[in-house]
């Protein structure tokens, strides 16, 4: 196992704990990578990288190769229903080498990644290895206690990382409170195999009925799909039968007519309690927390991969000095969460907008759902349309890479 005086523990392999990982480890600093799961096999995985994120992956030289994995690309991100189709963001329109949202199953994107970082000398990567307790010595972290095979290990460093997702152990170890808003809205997330369908992104996007809203994911070969409904009321829906939800999803997909013979069962759904939130401080002596353990983020937008990624990029470029020679202090810490608090707290204010004054809205209304006129208004105009392409894909402050 790699050690040091300045070996770094990251718990979780999500895109923050990975990219975070290699960017360290390509400085020569040892880093340890725990993650609780043996693959990257997930169910509650987003597929989307926006062009900030692919212009941090070519400044690390993977662009290329990541793109070769990706299935679909998206130019628009439209709100459409039987009778109208609203572009709300147009990424075309943007001046960058990706103007699009490229879409990769997690699953790929982050056996990749791993792959890389595997030919890193001062990278150990530990599957199967979930954290359970934090070290504390005279007030500072100083490592973690994980469980592999039943058996207690521990990692000692100067530094440990959270970066273990929206439900962190590691936060709730270290007492960083979550102030956690509950958005009006579940989701109820399932897949379904593709039929005769081509491979584009244009299918990608929010669909309004009456009273209901479908996100599609175009996923390759399947179709992964967030049913979206008003909190709490996924038990009247399950009780109104299969056949009904199939009636609820035809009428906003037609095109899913002959995938949904394979949808049988409610087994084969999972209900998504969608949360969303931040830590008010994202550090303690020897501890940092980056990514949605930071900052839960909610599905909209597709924008949670991108944060923590950027998370991960902005904690390299202020960290690793510090971590090369060997002292870093808790102000190195604060730095990173004042760089970052910012444009997430922008971000989290426009979808909780979104989620306000449109989702919640359509889900209320009990006929055809017709976005505020205001809203229809301001879409028509290119200008606003490449302006929220702009926020979606950069945000406030987009990082680049400085120890590439
Ligand atoms: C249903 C759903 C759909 C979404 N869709 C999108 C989308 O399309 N696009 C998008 O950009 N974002 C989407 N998001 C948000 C996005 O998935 C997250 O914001 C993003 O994955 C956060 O990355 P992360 O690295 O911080 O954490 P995560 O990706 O959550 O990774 C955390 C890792 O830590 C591991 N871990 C957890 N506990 C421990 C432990 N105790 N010890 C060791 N390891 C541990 C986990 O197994 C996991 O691998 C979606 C979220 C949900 C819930």
């Amino acid at each position: 196992m790699v050690q040091g005086n300045n070996h770094v523990c990251i718990v979780g392999a999500g895109p923050a704990g990975v990219i975070l990982s290699i960017l360290l480890a390509r400085q020569g600093i040892p880093v340890t990578l725990l993650e609780a799961q043996s693959d990257f096999n997930r169910e509650f995985r987003g597929d989307t990288l926006h062009a900030s994120s692919l212009d941090i992956l070519a400044q690390m030289g993977f662009a290329e190769s990541i793109l070769r994995l990706c299935h679909a690309r998206i130019e628009k991100f439209q709100f459409s229903s039987a009778t109208y189709r609203i572009t709300m963001a147009d990424f075309f329109l943007l001046k960058t080498p990706f103007p699009y949202v490229a879409l990769i199953p997690q699953e790929k994107f982050l056996n990749f990644l791993v792959n890389e970082a595997d030919k890193l000398s001062s990278f150990h990567r530990i599957m199967n290895a979930k954290v359970h307790d934090l070290i504390t010595t005279n007030g500072k972290i100083t490592g973690v206690i994980y469980i592999k095979d039943g058996l207690k290990h521990e990692v000692n460093a100067c530094l440990t990382v959270g970066a273990d997702g929206r439900g962190s152990h590691v936060r709730e170890q270290a007492e960083l409170r979550l102030i956690k808003t509950m958005p009006p809205m579940d989701v109820i997330w399932f897949k379904l195999p593709k039929e005769n369908c081509s491979h584009t992104g244009n299918a990608t996007g929010g669909r309004f009925g009456v009273g209901t809203m479908l996100a599609m994911l175009d996923r390759d070969h399947e179709w992964q799909l967030g049913f979206v409904i008003l909190k709490g009321t996924y038990k009247t829906l399950r009780e109104m039968g299969i056949k009904n939800f199939h009636d609820e999803l035809l009428k906003l997909a037609p095109e899913l007519n002959t995938s949904l013979q394979y949808l049988k069962d409610w087994s084969q759904c999972s209900i998504l309690s969608v949360v969303t939130g931040r830590v008010e401080c994202w550090y303690k002596p020897g501890l940092l927390l980056v990514g949605d353990a930071a900052h839960v983020m909610s599905p909209v937008g597709g924008i949670g991969i991108n944060y923590a990624i950027h998370d991960a990029v902005a904690t390299a470029n202020i960290l690793t000095r510090p971590l090369l020679s060997g002292s870093i202090k808790e102000k190195d810490l604060a730095e990173v969460q004042k760089r970052r608090e910012r444009p997430v707290r922008f971000i989290q204010a426009i979808q909780s907008i979104m989620q306000k004054q449109i989702i919640s809205c359509a889900l209320k209304s009990g006929q055809q759902f017709k976005l505020p006129v205001l809203v229809r208004f301001l879409a028509g105009f290119t200008v606003v349309q490449r302006i929220m392409a702009y926020m979606l894909a950069y945000g406030l402050h987009p990082e680049s890479v400085e120890y590439p």
